[in-house]
Parts: C-alpha cells; structure tokens; sequence
C-alpha cells in the first residue's frame, strides 16, 4: 500500500479503516490477513458464517473494489480472517500477497452476503459441500459454525490443482479428526484425478439428496455442480451458491442524444467529479454511468454485497431490490444501492463516497 493510501482513508461509513494485525502465508498463493476490529466498529463488523468484506483497493491509481469471504467462523473464532488467492494477472489479489503487511490500514465495508448457514426445521439435515481453490474460504467459516452450533453432519469435496494448493489443509485435518462422526472430507487434486466432472459430482452426492448443498469456486467448477445437482433433482430451495467473480471492467460506452431525450438526468459525483448521466427506462444508476464512461465501484450487481453504494444529495431514487447489501439504517441516511437505483425525480444527484 502506498503511503497516500495509508493517509486517504474513509473513517465514517460505508467504507471504515481497518488495520491489518497479521498476515499469514497459507500456501505459495495464497495469504490471510488476520484484522483489527477496534471496540467501536465491533457491532458493525459483526457477521455471520459464510459472509464477505468488501476491500477498496487502490492499484495503479486507480481505486478498486473487491470481495473477501470471511474465513474464520464467528462462533469459533475471535478474529475476522480473510483469505486471498493469488489470480493470474489478477490486480487486487497479487497486491495483496505481495504488499499487505501487519499494520497495513485497509478500506473495507461491513459485513454482507447471503451464502450463509441456513437454520433448517430439521436439526440434524445434512450439509453437502462443494468447494474449488479459494471457495474453500465461506465454505471453512460454515463448517465451523455448524460444527459448533447444530448436529447436522457434513461431507466437502474440496478440488485443487495439487497438494500445495490446498487452503487450510491442517485446519480441515483438525476439525474433520475432531468430529470424526460428522465430518467428512474428500480432495480431488486436478493433475491426479483431473478436473471435477458431473459423474464425479454425482456420485459424491450419492443418496444425500435431501440435503443442504453449498458450492464455492471457480466458474466452470461451479457450473459442474450445478449441472450435477440439477441432474440429481435437487430442488433449488437446497443449493446455496457464492460466486467469486471479479466485476468486469466492461466496455466503458458512450450516452447517446437519444437516452437523454428519452431518460431521466441523473448527476453522479464520483471521485470528486460530477458528471450528468442519462438513465434509459428501467437503467439503473450504475448502468447508465459505466456507459457514460465512468467507473463506480460495484461487485455482484445483485444488491447483496453493497459495493455500489451511493448517497442521494437531492431528488428521489428507488430501488428495484435490496438482498441485504444495505441496511435500513444506511437507507434512512439517504444511500441506494446504484446497481438497483432508478431515479425518480428530476434534477437527482447522487454522491459516491471518497
Ligand atoms: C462474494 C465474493 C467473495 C469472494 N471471496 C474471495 C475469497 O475469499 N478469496 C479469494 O481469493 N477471492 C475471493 N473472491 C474473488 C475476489 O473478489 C476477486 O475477484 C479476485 O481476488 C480477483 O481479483 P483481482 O483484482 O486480483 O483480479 P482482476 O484484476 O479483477 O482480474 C481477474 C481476471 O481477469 C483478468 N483481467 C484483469 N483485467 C482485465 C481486463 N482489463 N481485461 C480482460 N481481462 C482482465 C485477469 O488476468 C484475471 O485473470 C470473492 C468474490 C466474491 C464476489
């Protein structure tokens, strides 16, 4: 982190300044960073098992925005833990492994997400999860929980390129030698086995089709499963699904003569800036300002992990949805979610925060 990071750093929310008290290296691509919740942020960074932070990141000048699931489990754990892997060519996540230290002070919004522990009528359900690389990290912070708070047994197939790229292997060990009757683990390592296929999947669910089932990882990881649990008949109300996917910097297009004639204006302060955007009918804020050129921060465009966040400074904006990517609080102090925003009035500023 540069030192203007360290200094430019947002102490009021939607972002607040967390220090890195530790960093620990995992395996050769991946580190966690173990961080620092002062006494008055404890409330808000209160989660729940299998949630994310959201980082804002700044590499190259230019600042970004990602999400890291929470690795440790509130009801085993007493630090908030997120693990990084390393992509290829990837931005924030190389920065991070390469230059994140203890003391390091980070951007990062509360708590979100929704791939979380489900309580279930029937106490001893079991969980079936499927997990690839660092999919391991919500699907780990579960497992504890249940493990800690409920009956229900669990199975994991965690899939990885080789042994050294395993996350949490001694962890995984430790917590499956110590519930020996609820836990059980099974890898596939891609140069022995190759890659997870639908038969492989299948059979891994087996008889469990009455169960929970939680998947994490890789793209075409997940669409394996997904295939294999759609083949087996499980029903929807079952699956539970955390896509790690970086926002695409998309093609940054121009607004036409002809939006403005037929939207609504909309000024957008980002960065300081204020530029008048043109939302088409039913575009929402942050659709008509990357098509305008702009570049918001945003992740799951799925109003549930809160990057997209803005205030409204005048005039009247709704919100198609909220899946929990912002709370009633931040709604009464005037924020949308600009992935789901619609402007209603006309003129309507909205602010992104610093
Ligand atoms: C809810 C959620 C939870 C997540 N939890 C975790 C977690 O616990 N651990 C974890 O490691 N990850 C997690 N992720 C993924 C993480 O947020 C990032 O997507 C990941 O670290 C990659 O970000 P990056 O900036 O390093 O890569 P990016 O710079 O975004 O690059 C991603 C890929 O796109 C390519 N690329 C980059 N820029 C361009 C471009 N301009 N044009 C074309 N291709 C390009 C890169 O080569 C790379 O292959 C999570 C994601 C979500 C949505």
């Amino acid at each position: 982190m540069s030192e203007a990071q360290r200094s430019n750093i947002a102490t009021e929310g939607p972002y607040y300044s967390l220090t890195v008290a530790e960093v620990v290296r995992e395996t050769h691509d991946a580190c966690s960073l173990i961080l620092e919740i002062p006494q008055e942020l404890r409330g808000k960074f209160r989660y729940r098992a299998g949630q994310f932070l959201t980082f804002r990141v700044e590499v190259d000048g230019k600042r970004l925005v990602r999400c890291y699931s929470l690795a440790s489990s509130p009801d085993t754990d007493a630090v908030h833990k997120v693990t990084v892997k390393r992509v290829i060519e990837g931005r924030v996540s190389n920065q991070v492994n390469d230059r994140v230290e203890a003391g390091t002070v980070l951007e990062v919004m509360k708590p979100a997400g929704v791939f979380c522990l489900e309580p279930r009528p029937d106490p001893e359900r079991e969980i079936v999860m499927f997990s690839g690389g660092s999919g391991i990290t919500p699907v780990i912070s579960i497992i504890k929980t249940a493990l800690a708070t409920t009956r229900r047994p669990l199975r994991l197939l965690y899939a990885n390129r080789d042994e050294l790229s395993i996350i949490f292997r001694q962890e995984l060990d430790g917590l499956a030698s110590t519930h020996p009757e609820r836990l059980r683990i099974e890898h596939s390592l891609d140069y022995r086995e190759g890659f997870v296929d639908v038969e492989r999947a299948v059979a891994f669910v087996g008889e469990s089709r009455a169960a929970d089932f939680y998947v994490c990882g890789p793209g075409p990881f997940m669409d394996v499963v997904e295939e294999a649990l759609t083949r087996v008949g499980v029903d929807a109300e079952r699956i539970f699904i955390e896509r790690f996917e970086s926002p695409d910097d998309g093609e940054l297009g121009e607004a036409t003569p002809a939006d403005a004639a037929d939207g609504v204006a909309v000024d957008v302060v980002l960065d300081g800036r204020t530029t008048q955007v043109t939302c088409g009918p039913g575009e929402t804020i942050l659709q008509a300002a990357r098509r305008a050129g702009l570049e918001p921060p945003f992740a799951c465009e799925e109003a549930y992990c809160g990057c997209c966040m803005a205030r409204v400074k005048e005039g009247r904006v709704d919100m198609k949805m909220n899946d929990g990517g912002i709370d009633q609080g931040q709604i009464d102090q005037g924020w949308v979610l600009t992935c789901q925003g619609l402007p209603r009035s006309s003129p309507c500023t909205v602010e992104y925060p610093d």
